[in-house]
């Protein structure tokens, strides 16, 4: 491409491009970085000024940016082809990357749908556990059950099983008809002194009242990421698949933010030997280099769908790029450092010092909440800390903390006041030190009143 000065990008940046999830009219008036390339964990801007990269870019890369094996891993698939697609077609690098996920995955995930993104990935879960029990004559069972606060993706029907009301609720004329479960949320939660999973409970009664009607429960694992990166609390999800096996419910994990390491295990369901009967993949499949997404599915759900050409029983799902050669192969190269640098058994230590610096972040009087899982983090900042009071939101508290992390030399993006970080699973001891006290001089500054 050629090279253009920083002066006519932002012109045309402001002239031209639509930010997604971005009010435009304050960010046109903001300098707006922009990104010209990356190393390892740091990102650079047009002059060169060096930022960590304290979000993985959008919770998406895992083994640094410009990462040697994955650049080859590319370049060697462009050699072949680019794009070939997987309707009627296969290619090596789709079929060797669906067996090694099935390897990786809760037992009994056996097949895999792939897409692009996560919410495609959603939307195929959706639509295979609908069709799963019209393919088996159940017609009754059509309704899923959501928890409040879930984030599934952006399109429709992920929007449908979505429960933030400030990113869904315009919409709902357009969506389909949902239950939906108060989900954990411990620290604004009126039972948290006699914590006895009231929230699970009621999510029981529903799966037990509405099993006729019900296609599926759909849960991101362990922790709600754009929620705010909530977590839930031990033994959870292990009874959530527990009421959804007894009541003849499918259960949908959405590991599109929690899968490949993020929370210390490979998958988050691991951390309760949960197996979902559909599993939805996306941002760390290709260690962040490329959009590429899976669904995977047990062999029951699979089963279903098999029958005579002429009954239509087939899942007439399928984008043009689905499983696209370049993505596949690099998201196998990611998988091929996973066992080289034994990704997974070096996390432990790096959780640990995060826990540390957390824990003197903990004593902030605006840091509200602390929330960790694995290298997921989610700090909530609160105007009073005994009476977990917000900030006004007209002061834009989290906006304002990013934008001093990024005068510190480290890009954050925030959920609201909840600061949230999700460094590379590459970062180094070092590297988390330097990102902990950028993040935590950030949040000094922006809570500073005036
Ligand atoms: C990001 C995310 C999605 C949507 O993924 P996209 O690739 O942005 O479409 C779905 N589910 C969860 C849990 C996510 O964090």
């Amino acid at each position: 491409m050629a090279r253009y000065d920083r002066e006519t990008l932002v012109r045309w940046d402001r002239d031209h491009l639509w930010h997604p999830f971005t009010q435009m009219q304050a960010f046109r008036e903001e300098e707006p970085l922009i990104v010209s390339r990356g190393e390892g964990v740091y990102l650079y801007d047009l002059e060169g000024r060096r930022y960590l990269d304290g979000v993985a870019s959008l919770w998406a890369n895992l083994h640094g940016h410009r990462r040697r094996e994955l650049d080859e891993a590319l370049r060697a698939q462009l050699e072949q082809v680019a794009h070939s697609t997987l309707l009627g077609l296969a290619h090596p690098a789709a079929i060797v990357l669906a067996r090694r996920l099935t390897e990786l995955a809760p037992p009994g995930l056996t097949k895999v749908f792939f897409s692009d993104d996560g919410s495609t990935a959603v939307e195929v879960a959706l639509k295979l556990a609908f069709q799963y029990w019209r393919n088996r004559g159940q017609n009754d069972k059509r309704l899923f059950l959501k928890l409040s606060n879930a984030y599934h993706g952006d399109t429709l029907g992920a929007v449908s099983v979505g429960g933030i009301p400030l990113f869904h609720e315009i919409y709902r004329p357009l969506l389909f008809d949902t239950l939906e479960a108060p989900a954990p949320y411990c620290y604004r939660c009126r039972h948290r002194e006699d914590c006895d999973l009231q929230c699970l409970t009621v999510l029981e009664e529903q799966v037990a009242a509405h099993q006729q009607e019900l296609a599926a429960v759909i849960i991101e694992p362990l922790m709600q990421g754009a929620a705010g990166m909530i977590p839930q609390p031990p033994g959870y999800l292990a009874k959530v698949r527990e009421a959804t096996r007894r009541h003849g419910v499918l259960l949908i994990a959405d590991e599109v933010a929690t899968g490949f390491g993020r929370t210390g295990r490979m998958f988050a369901c691991e951390h309760e030997n949960v197996s979902p009967d559909l599993m939805c993949l996306a941002k760390g499949l290709t260690g962040g280099y490329l959009p590429l997404a899976a669904t995977l599915a047990s062999d029951d759900l699979y089963q279903a769908f098999l029958g005579d050409y002429t009954e239509f029983k087939a899942f007439f799902h399928g984008h043009t790029y689905t499983g696209n050669p370049l993505a596949a192969a690099v998201g196998l190269a990611s998988l091929d450092i996973f066992v080289r640098d034994r990704v997974l058994e070096g996390l432990a230590a790096k959780i640990e010092r995060l826990s540390t610096h957390l824990a003197e972040m903990a004593g902030h009087p605006h840091v509200g909440d602390v929330r960790q899982l694995g290298l997921m983090v989610g700090l909530e900042l609160v105007q009073d800390k005994a009476g977990r009071e917000p900030f006004p939101v007209a002061r834009r508290v989290g906006h304002r903390v990013i934008l001093e992390a990024r005068q510190l030399g480290a890009i954050l993006r925030p959920l609201g006041d909840t600061i949230v970080l999700m460094p590379p699973l590459s970062i180094t001891l070092a590297e988390l030190d330097e990102l902990c006290r950028i993040t935590f001089e950030a949040i000094r500054r922006g809570t500073a009143a005036g």
